[in-house]
């Protein structure tokens, strides 16, 4: 095998490269922060407030599940050369316990720290979504889905201990939260550009405020009878929280997409949509769409599988970054329910 024996020179001088790279970087003193970011969104956020003093990277590629995401010794490898790794929290990342034991005590922040943080049984709340549940950071626990200890002896749709609803950044007043949070963890190990992060969450978070001004306007362009959600799982609470709507229903029944469906659940479902009169199922671009379009087609109701939920498009798509995902996201929204 002829490529066999011309890629070992080859490996050896990459070897080469990063050798001296690193030795480099520790002389100087001079490299930018090595920032790993669960998600793209977190990501794209952090990247706004480092600029040019850090070098941010998501440890999920965009278009991607979160939940149904499994981390590679690679993945272990990046994050162990972390100088600070970001995470959202309230139980999102279900695979950071076994991430973080591979790859070691890298300091972690979680930005969605002081975010007000909401259930997920929202469908059986008479109003949207239900009171906050609390403030993560503030003595809330969210367990993740491996954490069946919580659920023993408790009654399962009783609100109190409910499971969190992660989805926080699908309102953007829970995004500049996480600015805030960047910014102090990128001036708590860089105090020297502490000026210079503030100083860049600042005009982020007013670019934030215009983007909701902006959403608030386009909803308003809805009646209020026609704020209607169904989602295939539970992402859209923070949405409707923020901005008027009724999530009438989900298709799977948590905050993952890996929940089950029961045909007797479909069954209720189906007649929920009739009954409601439901006019659009809402997907999210990575679902598998099985039981949706087959609710959606048992129902009589348009299936619109193109909201980003978890992760951004990639540079070439139309949520490439936070503010074009909630841009598109409440576009094809306010269109399909406006029909
Ligand atoms: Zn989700």
């Amino acid at each position: 095998m002829e490529w066999h024996s011309l890629m070992k020179p080859a490996s050896i001088l990459i070897v080469l490269v990063l050798v001296v790279a690193v030795a480099g970087g520790v002389a100087a003193q001079e490299t930018p922060l090595n920032v790993v970011a669960t998600t793209t969104l977190v990501a794209d956020v952090a990247a706004q407030i480092g600029g040019d003093l850090v070098v941010v990277s998501s440890l999920l590629p965009p278009d991607t599940d979160t939940h149904a995401y499994q981390f590679t010794p690679q993945d272990v490898a990046r994050v162990s050369q972390a100088d600070l790794l970001l995470v959202v929290g309230a139980g999102y990342e279900t695979f950071l316990g076994r991430l973080l034991e591979s790859a070691g005590e890298i300091p972690s922040v979680v930005v969605s720290e002081g975010v007000a943080i909401l259930p997920v049984h929202a469908e059986d709340d008479e109003t949207t979504a239900g009171e906050p549940l609390g403030v993560l950071g503030q003595g809330l626990v969210c367990e993740g889905e491996e954490d069946e200890a919580a659920h023993d002896g408790v009654e399962h749709h009783d609100h109190a201990h409910g499971v969190c609803d992660p989805h926080v950044w699908m309102d953007p007043a829970n995004v500049m939260i996480w600015a805030e949070n960047i910014a102090a963890a990128f001036a708590a190990v860089d105090p020297i550009n502490a000026d210079v992060y503030r100083a860049n969450a600042v005009a982020y978070i007013a670019e934030l405020e215009a983007l909701d001004a902006e959403l608030r306007a386009l909803v308003e362009t809805l009646p209020r009878e026609r704020r209607m959600l169904v989602t295939n799982h539970v992402a859209l609470n923070y949405f409707a929280h923020a901005y008027d709507f009724d999530i009438v229903a989900t298709v799977l029944p948590g905050v993952s997409t890996g929940a089950e469906l029961s045909p007797q659940a479909l069954i209720e479902l189906v007649e929920l949509l009739r009954a409601q009169s439901v006019p659009v199922i809402f997907a999210e671009v990575t679902a598998n769409l099985q039981l949706a379009q087959l609710a959606a087609q048992e129902a009589g109701v348009t299936l619109v599988a193109d909201l980003y939920t978890e992760a951004l498009s990639d540079a070439g798509g139309p949520a490439a970054t936070y503010i074009d995902f909630m841009r598109h996201n409440t576009r094809t929204i306010v269109e399909a329910l406006g029909e």
